[in-house]
C-alpha cells in the first residue's frame, strides 16, 4: 500500500481525515511502547474513578494489574477500548493512535481486544459458528465452510482454535461447553480480530483449578505474539503469569513491580492484602 507513510510520532489528534490512513499503518510501536496513558482521570460526577494515573505498558509486555474492588481496574480497560472517556490525560495506543478520540469500534479495529468478565457467546451456535461470527465483517465470506474462508481469516481460526484448545469440539454448541471452555472460546473469539493488545478482565473468575492452570498457560502462549493486560484476584494464577504487576487503589498506582515486590509493600498490605 502506498499510504504506509507514518514516521514520526505526532501526539496531538490527528484522526479524522487521516483516520484512514492510520488505520491502514497499525499501531506503531517503534518506541517499544504499546500503551501510553498519561495523567488520566475520570470523574463520575463527583467520584473520583481514576486519579492522575500514568502508566505506560511495553510491546510484547504482560502486565497484571490486582486491587481492591473499586480501585478503578474495569474503568482502566474502559478508557483503553474507549468505552469510558478520561475527563483529563492522554491515552495512546502506539505513537499515533489517540484512543481518547477514537470510537470503541475504531479502537478495536486498530488493534486492541478486550474480554469481558462475564462470557458472551451465543449460546446456541457451535463453537465454530461463534468463531466464525467473530471474524471483521469483511472476513465473513462463505462462513459455513472452513476450507473455503478466506486464506487470513482461515489461518486466525486455525491458530484461534489451536490456542484455546477447543479443536475437537468445534461442532458443540458454545451452551453446552464447561464456563471455562466458554471463557476460552470468548479469548478465541477476540484472537479472530487480531488483535495487537489483549485486555482480559478477570479471566478466571469461576474456574475449576484445573481451569485456570490452562487459562495461564494460555496467558503464556499469547505473550509470544501479544501485549497481554490482565486483571485478576486470584493470586496462584497472578503468581504463575506475572512479570510486573501494578497494585490499583482507589483510582491511582499503589506500588509495581514482581509479585513479591508488590507483596511485601507496606501500602499494599494496608490497602488491600491485609484486611
Ligand atoms: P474495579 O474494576 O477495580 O472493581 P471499577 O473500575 O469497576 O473498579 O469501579 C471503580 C469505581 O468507579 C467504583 O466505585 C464504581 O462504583 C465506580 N464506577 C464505575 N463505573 C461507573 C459509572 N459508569 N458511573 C458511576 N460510577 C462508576
Ligand atoms: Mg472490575
Amino acid at each position: 500500500m502506498s499510504d504506509l507513510g507514518l514516521n514520526a510520532p505526532q501526539h496531538g489528534g490527528q484522526l479524522g481525515e487521516g483516520y484512514g490512513r492510520l488505520r491502514a499503518a497499525g499501531p506503531d510501536f517503534s518506541h517499544g511502547i504499546a500503551l501510553y496513558l498519561e495523567k488520566v482521570s475520570v470523574w463520575f460526577d463527583a467520584f473520583q474513578a481514576l486519579n492522575d494515573l500514568s502508566l505506560y505498558i511495553n510491546e510484547g509486555e504482560l502486565r497484571c494489574i490486582i486491587g481492591p474492588n473499586g480501585a478503578g481496574k474495569t474503568t482502566l480497560m474502559d478508557v483503553i477500548t474507549g468505552k469510558t472517556r478520561p475527563t483529563q490525560g492522554t491515552a495512546f495506543f502506539g505513537q499515533n493512535y489517540n484512543l481518547a478520540k477514537m470510537s470503541t469500534e475504531e479502537i478495536a479495529e486498530a488493534g486492541i481486544g478486550r474480554k469481558f468478565q462475564k462470557p458472551t457467546v451465543f449460546e446456541n451456535f457451535t463453537v465454530m459458528e461463534n468463531l466464525l461470527l467473530a471474524a471483521p465483517k469483511n472476513k465473513q465470506v462463505k462462513k459455513s465452510f472452513f476450507s473455503r474462508l478466506e486464506p487470513d481469516a482461515q489461518l486466525a481460526l486455525e491458530q484461534s482454535l489451536e490456542q484455546i484448545r477447543l479443536k475437537g469440539l468445534i461442532n458443540k454448541p458454545a451452551g453446552l461447553l464447561s464456563h471455562g471452555q466458554k471463557q476460552w472460546l470468548e479469548i478465541g473469539m477476540l484472537l479472530m480480530q487480531r488483535p495487537k493488545l489483549i485486555l482480559l478482565d478477570e479471566p478466571v473468575a469461576g474456574m475449576t483449578d484445573a481451569e485456570t492452570e490452562h487459562t495461564a498457560e494460555l496467558c503464556l502462549e499469547l505473550k509470544k505474539n501479544h501485549t497481554l493486560i490482565v486483571v485478576e484476584h486470584d493470586m496462584s494464577f497472578i503468581n504463575s503469569i506475572s512479570e510486573k504487576v501494578t497494585v490499583l487503589a482507589q483510582g491511582a498506582i499503589l506500588a509495581e513491580g514482581t509479585l513479591a515486590e508488590v507483596q511485601t509493600n507496606e501500602d499494599v498490605i494496608e490497602k488491600y492484602l491485609g484486611r
